[in-house]
């Protein structure tokens, strides 16, 4: 029989802990119950360097409860790194993990469909949404906005899957071979491969708790996905650069013809327009190539990605 381990970072999740981990230990009551997991199949609980009392909260459950683990990080590394860090740790002692966010937001419902596909040979099962009326106006425009601009840059991305999936071992020991710092699973895991699958849900409101991606989070979140898997923003830099070199070709030849026309009194207007918008799209461009450069950078130092400080698991 598989173990399975269900993979939650948290992140200042007190309010929520109690409530997942019922939810949770239910989910794999059921499922033991109807002989699809093993009995020893758990939660893991990865705190993200909370400033609340995330951890004692865990450690209690993991005191009262044989299926709970824990895992403390000694420190604050993003939701990416956390759930890493979860994943690689349960890849030693289980079969097959699923991970889900702390809010319950996801359904827990259909973790059972991923476990049938899994069994069915599927090495990754992504949790696809299949609405997303729950989400403000606002978070649903910017997220769909944000696949279509994944997808015009060429990263390969599930439409509406965020980090709700299936892996299985064999597909953690795969993942655990890409050591980049810059970090963006959903762009990731389909590169690794194997037969894949998806499953369909609706998405809920969080059960309690604020969310813990303000749009500064989002944005920084969608940057780091475009430019750790595309290079196409480089392309898109220097295809401007052409055509503005062009297009000042063509000006330089209309000012010279009115210098010989005599008419060249006026201009001043053209010229601090121009300098103003060259020196834009010269810094426009410094900047995103430096971006690049900040990420060579990251990564050629190749620092451990996250530390461990506990890791809970005595049964
Ligand atoms: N999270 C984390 N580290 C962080 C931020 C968030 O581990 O620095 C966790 C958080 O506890 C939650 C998940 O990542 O389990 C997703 O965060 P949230 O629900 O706040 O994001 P949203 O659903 O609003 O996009
Ligand atoms: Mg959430």
């Amino acid at each position: 029989m598989d173990r399975l381990a269900i993979v939650v970072p948290c992140y200042n999740e007190k309010e929520v802990i109690k409530i997942s981990s019922e939810a949770l230990r239910q989910v794999l009551a059921d499922l033991v119950a109807k002989g699809k997991i093993a009995e020893d199949s758990y939660v893991l609980f990865v705190d993200d360097g909370s400033k609340d009392n995330t951890w004692e909260l865990i450690r209690a459950e993991y005191e009262k409860y044989p299926q709970i683990k824990g895992l403390k990080l000694a420190g604050n590394v993003g939701h990416q790194f956390a759930l890493t860090a979860g994943l690689l740790t349960a890849k030693d002692y289980s079969d097959v993990t699923v991970s889900i966010d702390a809010d319950l937001q996801d359904d827990t419902a259909v973790i059972e469909e991923m476990i049938d596909k899994f069994h069915e040979g599927c090495e990754i099962v992504y949790g696809v949404r299949n609405d997303r009326s729950s989400d403000s106006f606002f978070k649903r425009t910017t997220a769909q906005g944000f696949y279509k601009v994944m997808a015009a840059m060429g990263v390969k991305t599930v439409y509406n899957h965020a980090d709700f999936r299936l892996m299985s071992k064999k597909a953690l020991v795969e993942f655990a071979k890409y050591k980049e710092s810059n970090l963006f699973l959903r762009g990731l895991v389909p590169l690794i491969g194997f037969q894949t699958g998806q499953v369909f849900y609706e998405r809920k409101e969080r059960v309690a708790g604020e969310s813990k991606y303000p749009l500064k989070k989002m944005l920084a979140l969608a940057f780091n996905g475009i430019s750790s898997f595309s290079v196409k923003p480089i392309d898109f830099i220097a295809t401007i650069g052409g055509v503005i070199t062009f297009l000042s070709i063509i000006a330089a030849i209309y000012a010279f013809i009115s210098y010989f026309t005599g008419n060249v009194t006026e201009g001043w207007t053209s010229l601090i327009l121009s300098i103003w918008f060259l020196g834009g799209v010269q810094l426009l461009s410094v900047g995103l190539i430096g971006k690049y450069i900040g990420k060579i950078y990251l990564e050629v130092k190749q620092r451990p990605r996250y530390h461990i400080e506990t890791f809970l698991n005595e049964r």
